[in-house]
């Protein structure tokens, strides 16, 4: 999905890897050295509208506003949720670094994985029973 960009040209482009906004997300000086990338008067509204998961910046507030309720915020906000591959995982799944790395690695997605199942299960339920006791109540 999407082309794939050099770092250069997505810093020219003001817009962000995923990873980079990982960083900024958890690092306010590298988020701050992004912004500092081009200075506040050259960007749309001085740089006040800033949507930092989607390092995107907008002319007005109801802009910025649509945009957080929109598709596309959402869709980074849902990627965002999962962690960030790092060269630690790369080695692992090469064989570098030992196998206790990509193990535990292994077991959080499976956890995550089993969550996710049990609180579709728990939706399920709640929904059915919600469900009959509406034909109870009828
Ligand atoms: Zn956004």
């Amino acid at each position: 999905m999407g082309t794939i960009r050099s770092r250069k040209t997505r810093q020219l482009r003001d817009s962000r890897a995923i990873d980079q906004v990982h960083g900024d997300l958890r690092n306010p000086k590298q988020l701050a050295q992004f912004k500092a990338l081009i200075p506040d008067e050259d960007r749309p509204a001085n740089g006040i509208y800033h949507c930092v998961e989607c390092a995107k910046f907008f002319e007005q507030e109801h802009n910025l506003r649509e945009h957080k309720r929109g598709k596309n915020h959402k869709r980074r906000l849902r990627m965002l949720k999962e962690e960030p591959y790092s060269q630690k995982e790369a080695d692992a799944a090469v064989g570098i670094g030992g196998n206790a790395f990509y193990e535990n690695m292994l077991l959080k997605k499976e956890e995550a994985r089993l969550t996710k199942l049990m609180e579709k299960e728990q939706a399920r339920l709640a929904k059915q029973s919600k469900l009959t006791g509406m034909e109870v109540e009828v």
